[in-house]
């Protein structure tokens, strides 16, 4: 018997974490933090050995809880996919230099952090990794670059976890490997199960004519991103246009861009990078950001929804200027200055409340697969049980699958353990 405890990311978006329990050995999908919430919540702990940690991503809504078990001494083996584990670097430094910025404790310390990266084994799609019993492959989910679906073969049962997973190609990844084995036990991501996203060539012209439209105007196109893969993916979208140049990339995107860079057979078109960053400038100092909004320009930055970053200095520099743009290119939180700034028209935050000027767009650029992409995997695959996880319909996702003849299932606070 095979028993699946959910540990988070139950009718939410936020500390991921599944415990597969296979009777021989212990396997941990994912171990992550709910990064809205301020300190960050965890998932729900778990004592004892642990023989192995599958990490599906860098993104710390599934990795920013891995170094715990480091620090209470049960600390295993990470298996992930390539530049998973620099990423995870960069994003858990940060959450640990965040946490003494706004004064609370985590529960695990940089050398902590330190201890979890030795032990990291990238690992090549595709190939099987046996551990004691089991065994594991790695498949691309097309999400972020590094991102992998989990697939266990305990010998009895096969348990694929989706991790967030995107079908089809975008200008950056090739998008998730659906020539998958037999599923068993299916664990998906659940977060635009009721909707579709925007086409994706109507965004990247709609980007391409803002940015054309405030060059022309001498303003400067602010556009935020998120760290990892998405301010990328734009540089990329902007260079197939051709856009006039200066463009200049500032915050953390900047270290995440060369992470990528550095393991270009995850990417779609690996020199793809290489060509559009010849054009690009970091932003390097405080003096470079004050010439560069001197100037008509490009400038794409974190964070994503504006919470933090050289994104909010930006805003503050040029929030009144009518021949400025900003693009949010991805889903703004509520509660977060991005999602403010739609509803009100205002950027707002500890140190500012202003009335934007500039001109405001937010575009579609998901990572994660839309409903009939879902909906379709799904079907494929056909797996004799469906776990929905990962979204905030998880619920209305799994009777929607249930009327389709699915044994699924939506796991919650009280109803978390499954024996598959
Ligand atoms: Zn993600
Ligand atoms: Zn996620």
């Amino acid at each position: 018997m095979v028993q699946l405890s959910f540990l988070g990311a139950m009718s939410s978006v936020g500390s991921s974490g599944i415990l597969v329990d296979t009777g021989v050995e212990k396997i941990l999908l994912d171990y992550g933090t709910k990064i809205q919430d301020t300190p960050p919540k965890f998932p729900i702990s778990i004592e004892g050995r642990i023989d192995a940690l599958l990490l599906s991503h860098a993104h710390l809504d599934h990795s920013g809880g891995a170094s715990i078990f480091s620090a209470r001494g049960n600390g295993c083996t990470t298996y992930a996919g390539y530049t998973t584990r620099e990423l995870c670097r960069l994003l858990w430094t940060d959450s640990i230099k965040i946490s003494k910025e706004e004064g609370y404790d985590l529960p695990f310390t940089k050398h902590d952090v330190e201890k979890t990266l030795a032990k990291f084994m990238p690992t090549k799609f595709r190939i099987p990794v046996k551990l004691h019993k089991s065994k594991v492959t790695l498949f691309d989910a097309g999400h972020i670059p590094g991102s992998v679906m989990p697939f266990i073969d305990t010998g009895n049962k096969t348990i694929l976890y989706t991790g967030d997973y995107k079908i089809g190609s975008t200008r950056l990844m090739k998008g998730a490997d659906t020539n998958l084995p037999k599923v068993d036990a299916l664990i998906t991501e659940s977060t635009y199960c009721d909707r579709e996203h925007a086409e994706r060539g109507s965004q990247e012209n709609e980007l391409a004519r803002i940015v054309r439209e405030t060059l022309s105007n001498d303003g400067v196109a602010l556009i935020s991103g998120f760290a990892v893969g998405r301010i990328d993916e734009l540089l990329l979208v902007l260079d197939s246009f051709g856009i006039d140049y200066p463009v200049y990339v500032d915050g953390m995107a900047k270290k995440a861009i060369t992470i990528i860079n550095e393991q270009k057979g995850v990417l779609r078109d690996p020199k793809s990078l290489d060509k559009v960053l010849q054009k690009v400038e970091y932003v390097t100092s405080h003096q470079m950001r004050k010439k560069v909004i001197k100037q008509p320009g490009v400038i794409l930055s974190t964070s994503g929804m504006l919470t933090g970053g050289p994104i909010a200095w930006y805003m503050g520099k040029l929030f009144d200027k009518q021949n400025c743009s900003l693009t949010l290119s991805g889903f703004q939180v509520e509660g977060t200055p991005g999602k403010t700034l739609l509803e009100t028209g205002r950027f707002i935050n500890e140190e500012i409340d202003v009335e934007v000027k500039m001109r405001v767009r937010r575009l579609d650029f998901s990572s994660h697969l839309g409903r009939k992409d879902l909906f379709d995997f799904i079907n494929k695959l056909n797996p004799e049980k469906v776990f929905c996880v990962h979204g905030e319909h998880t619920e209305e996702f799994a009777l929607e699958l249930k009327e389709k003849g699915y044994d699924a299932v939506a796991p919650v606070a009280n109803n978390r353990i499954f024996d598959i």
